[in-house]
């Protein structure tokens, strides 16, 4: 049994975000990119975080505050930007 995924959808952590934070896939849609970032987040992944910000407001670097904590996410709705299956 694997960590379920900080991201809240319910999933392990294996079948959801890590797929997209270890560069295997793309998030296939606004949703999973959003909460893949969130994990990235939770994570601490900075390249990930950078990779998938968009270049005109992307930083050059990225540096998260220790100590920083995380609640969760939480996605009320989505419309055309469904989830995939898993
Ligand atoms: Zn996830």
């Amino acid at each position: 049994m694997s960590d379920l995924c900080p991201c809240g959808s319910g999933h392990g952590y294996e079948r959801c975000c890590c797929p997209f934070l270890d560069g295997r896939d793309p998030a296939p849609t606004a949703e999973t990119l959003m909460r893949s970032r969130y994990t990235a987040y939770v994570r601490r992944n900075v390249p990930y975080l950078l990779a998938t910000w968009h270049p005109s407001t992307r930083p050059k670097s990225l540096a998260l505050a220790e100590g920083l904590g995380w609640q969760g996410l939480g996605v009320p709705a989505t419309a055309k930007g469904g989830g995939r299956t898993i």
